[in-house]
């Protein structure tokens, strides 16, 4: 659809994405930041949309949707938006609303505008559903999820040897990846066979895989501390984790 605006071209295009951000903006308006299949982070303005409701109702967190969006030239701004689908198994408990939002955050404040983030997306969709769905632990799926978003973001953590020495043996994972005894850091968690297959698996497998394993308790605290320590890597430190 194009449209002529004071003897300017602009167009109307679609996309199907997720809200990352809002806030309103006063007068009834709200301002949205969405993730969009191939194009990226983009900047909305809802005119007269403070409210999640009538054509904006599938604007909102936990809702993959069809976006209708006006591109202004210097702004963009939303016509209307419909559901693809709806995470409402997440929003039954305030853990998993919190988790919900720290993986949008984290998203937000890493992806560039514009720029092609689908890989992104799409990990944040699956983390959603798995976080509804809670098949394994909140814990759990946070950690898989960091992990992945490391990886993901560009920083991918080393999981092989010993990153100083080469070493094979290599049972602590600090900030960069597995590290030996000798050459640990000291805030190098320790992190046995169990957790280091998991962390392996996250990262040599796609979107699809990073929430479908379980972990005996041990292995799951250890490699909870290693993704904390990994997500930290890419420098986005998310409000919302200290709800978590
Ligand atoms: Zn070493």
């Amino acid at each position: 659809m194009r449209f002529v605006q004071g003897g300017i071209f602009t167009a109307s295009f679609k996309a199907s994405g997720i809200v990352l951000r809002q806030f309103e903006t006063g007068e009834g308006d709200r301002r949205l930041a969405v993730l969009l299949r191939e194009r990226g982070k983009l900047l909305l303005h809802a005119r007269g949309g403070a409210r999640a409701s009538g054509k904006f109702l599938a604007a909102r967190p936990f809702v993959y949707a069809e976006f209708v969006i006006f591109d202004g030239g210097s702004f963009h701004s939303l016509s209307s938006a419909s559901e693809i689908r709806a995470f409402k198994e997440i929003q039954g408990s305030y853990e998993k609303i919190c988790l919900g939002l720290y993986m949008a955050e984290l998203a937000d404040k890493t992806a560039p505008p514009g720029e092609n983030c689908d890989e992104t997306l799409d990990l944040v969709i699956r983390g959603w559903r798995a976080a509804g769905l809670e098949k394994t632990s909140l814990r759990l799926i946070r950690a898989a999820f960091e992990l992945k978003f490391t990886q993901i973001a560009g920083y991918e953590p080393n999981i092989g040897s010993c990153l100083s020495c080469g070493a094979e043996r290599a049972d602590f994972f600090g900030a960069h990846g597995l590290k030996c005894r000798s050459c640990r850091d000291e805030e190098s968690v320790r992190l046995g066979s169990a957790a280091r297959y998991a962390a392996a698996y996250i990262l040599n497998s796609g979107a699809e895989k990073t929430f479908s394993f379980t972990l005996d308790e041990k292995a799951e605290l250890e490699l909870v501390k290693a993704a904390g320590l990994s997500v930290l890597c890419v420098g986005a430190a998310a409000k919302s984790a200290r709800f978590l």
